[in-house]
């Protein structure tokens, strides 16, 4: 059993950081003595799922969005819209969020074609608006024991995120999330999670980078069981954050 993690437009879509993501999955897979392999899957090359995968969507300005959402428009959206439907796991990561729903309108009026992975729509920011940057605190429930985790990461994207029929990944304690007005952050379907967190996302939230990795690796062996790792210096990183923002807690 290998996983292999499928690097959608890496070199184009990195803000923030966001190639930690596959770094963090490459990693808590070797010292688990997982195999593991990245593949880089660029403009014009078609997805080529393995069984065990997790594909990954980092964040980007809108010029890269608008190559990636003509990319994205034909075959290529459809082979992921059926790995979700199909229970695969897939991260998209503020840009690359916003395009795995129907919609992303740009600032300057440009309707930007989704992927329809998940029911949502990003419009633009208004011009009186801010761009939505800062610390984010999120509170995730575990998609098996239903048990409830806080997230940290880092947001800045000016895009307002307006879910229809998709559950959010989780409720803000502390931050914007999708749009500065709902209390919801990101959105989760199945196995697909979106959410606008960089900083990057996965090696502060270990926990997070684990639920990813067993539902890919589940999709061959559904007994299968993690061993924990000593995730000391995974805690500190998150303390890093949530001890920064600690104060601005509101419930
Ligand atoms: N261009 C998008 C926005 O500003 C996404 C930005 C990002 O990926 N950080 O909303």
């Amino acid at each position: 059993m290998k996983l292999t993690i499928h690097h959608l437009y890496a070199d184009m879509m990195n803000l923030y950081g966001d190639r930690g993501n596959v770094i963090s999955i490459k990693k808590r897979c070797e010292w688990r003595g997982i195999p593991v392999e990245v593949v880089d899957v660029g403009l014009g090359e078609r997805v080529k799922p393995t069984g065990c995968d997790i594909f990954l969507f980092g964040g980007g300005q809108d010029r890269e969005q608008a190559l990636l959402a003509d990319d994205l428009s034909g075959s290529k959206g459809a082979d992921l819209r059926a790995i979700v439907e199909d229970g695969g796991v897939v991260l998209g990561v503020c840009g690359g969020y916003q395009l795995m729903g129907h919609s992303y309108e740009t600032p300057d009026g440009e309707k930007l074609p989704g992927v329809g992975i998940f029911d949502l729509h990003t419009e633009p920011r208004k011009p009186d608006e801010e761009r939505l940057i800062g610390n984010v605190l999120v509170r995730v429930r575990a998609p098996e024991t239903r048990e409830v985790r806080e997230v940290v990461g880092f947001e800045n994207h000016g895009g307002r995120t307006r879910l229809g029929d998709t559950e959010p990944l989780g409720e803000l304690v502390i931050g914007h999330g999708n749009n500065g007005e709902d209390g919801t952050e990101g959105a989760r379907r199945l196995n697909a999670y979106g959410t606008y967190l960089h900083g990057s996302l996965l090696p502060k939230n270990p926990w997070l980078t684990d639920q990813l990795i067993l539902g890919a690796l589940r999709r061959v062996d559904d007994a299968f069981e993690l061993e924990p790792l000593d995730d000391a210096t995974e805690h500190r990183a998150f303390e890093s954050v949530s001890g920064r923002i600690a104060g601005r807690r509101t419930g």
